[in-house]
């Protein structure tokens, strides 16, 4: 129990609730960091091994998230334990009964992370009500489907790529992890007249310096199949993306996967960070001292929480991606003006505006420290 105190600070968490129901076989926790700005919003990650620790820094990074897209919305986090691919009739008993041991804690909306998806926030929906990431039919806008984030990357790929002293017509762009948010990121970036000259999914890798079909590329993987399934170009293990020579290359699969042992690897001008915490502190450090720009996680890929919070707030699709574009675009002309003005990384100047952020909006609370 001591072990978990070094999770609190000034910020929080505010609310930590362990969850345990024998029927169902529910094990689950819920952080609620900071709710300054308003009741949290931050996904259920369900997995056999996740942790009470990760819980923590998931709603920190929540937290972070949120105030840097300027959301009324603080952070929070649930784990529930188990495999996510489990029979459905286990999951709804096991989500339903998540949802009611959470029907009062209203300073935390219900979300969909790894491992649960619309259906289980329909679930929610029917149960308790508070709820973000809903099916279509039930008024949700299907973030993943839609590519929220994508789209968001994108933009913010037009903003950083006028200090990177290249266009985006014939960029080359490579992508790590071709699911939700690579697939979009690289369709995004080819309608804008990029070339998407690699990729990966978990099996292996796909090279083609021409350039790939993306309509092509992501019918293969909507078919379930490989990207090395793709016919023509050079395929290779899924790590080769590594080494591929690109202008803009996006890490969009798992944590931690450039480190300072492989860094020195990467042939690129630009990286946008998709993923949550593709890479360490060090490595985003020698990237800069190269002149690569490292645009940090937490800014580039809110483009699925904002939709996330669009949708709590009843508006449309149009409306959704409208904010994505203007918040995306915005966050990342600050970050980028302090990095110069400061000469700072990028990820330290992200760090700076969403503290900045949670600081003014914990200045109005009865318990402000500030
Ligand atoms: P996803 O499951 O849809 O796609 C992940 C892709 O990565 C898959 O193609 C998978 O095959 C591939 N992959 C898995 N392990 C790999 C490995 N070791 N090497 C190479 N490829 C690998 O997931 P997603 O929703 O696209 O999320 C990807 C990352 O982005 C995660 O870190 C997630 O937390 C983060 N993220 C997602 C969203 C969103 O809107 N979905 C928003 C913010 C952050």
């Amino acid at each position: 129990m001591q072990e978990i105190y070094k999770f609190y600070d000034e910020l929080g968490p505010t609310k930590v609730v362990h969850c345990y129901e024998p029927v169902s076989g529910l094990r689950a926790v819920l952080v609620v960091d900071n709710v300054a700005a308003g009741p949290s919003i931050g996904g259920i990650r369900m997995a056999p091994d996740v942790s009470t620790e990760e819980c923590f820094r998931l709603a920190r990074a929540m937290t972070m998230k949120n105030a840097a897209a300027g959301l009324a919305h603080g952070g929070g986090k649930a784990v529930v334990y188990g495999d996510p691919n489990m029979p459905r009739a286990d999951k709804e008993q096991l989500i339903r009964a998540l949802a009611n041991a959470l029907r009062d804690i209203k300073e935390y909306i219900l979300a969909p992370d790894m491992g649960t998806d619309e259906e289980c926030m329909a679930w929610i929906k029917d149960e308790i009500g508070r709820v973000v990431g809903l099916p279509r039919e039930l008024g949700g806008i299907p973030l993943d489907e839609i590519g929220a984030t994508g789209f968001g990357i994108r933009h913010a790929a037009e903003v950083a790529i006028k200090q990177c002293n290249f266009e985006l017509p014939g960029a080359r762009v490579v992508v790590q992890g071709f699911g939700a948010v690579g697939k979009h990121a690289a369709r995004f970036l080819v309608e804008q007249g990029a070339v998407l000259v690699g990729a990966c999914d978990s099996r292996g890798s796909i090279y083609q310096p021409q350039g790939l079909d993306v309509a092509q590329l992501i019918a293969l993987k909507d078919a379930g199949k490989g990207v090395v399934e793709y016919p023509g170009g050079q395929s290779g293990d899924r790590d080769a993306v590594i080494d591929m020579a690109c202008d803009i290359w996006i890490p969009a699969a798992r944590p931690d996967v450039i480190n300072e042992n492989n860094v020195g690897r990467l042939k690129t001008r630009l990286v946008i960070e998709g993923a949550n915490i593709p890479m360490t502190h060090a490595a985003e450090k020698i990237l800069q001292q190269q002149g690569v720009l490292v645009l940090p996680d937490f800014i580039v890929n809110a483009g699925g929480v904002i939709c996330a919070a669009m949708e709590y707030k009843g508006a449309t699709q149009t409306a959704a991606l409208q904010a994505i574009e203007e918040r995306l675009r915005e966050n990342t002309r600050q970050v980028l003006d302090v990095v110069k003005s400061h000469q700072v990384l990028p990820r330290q100047a992200a760090i700076d505006l969403a503290l900045q952020r949670v600081n003014k909006a914990v200045s109005y609370k009865r318990w402000s420290v500030f």
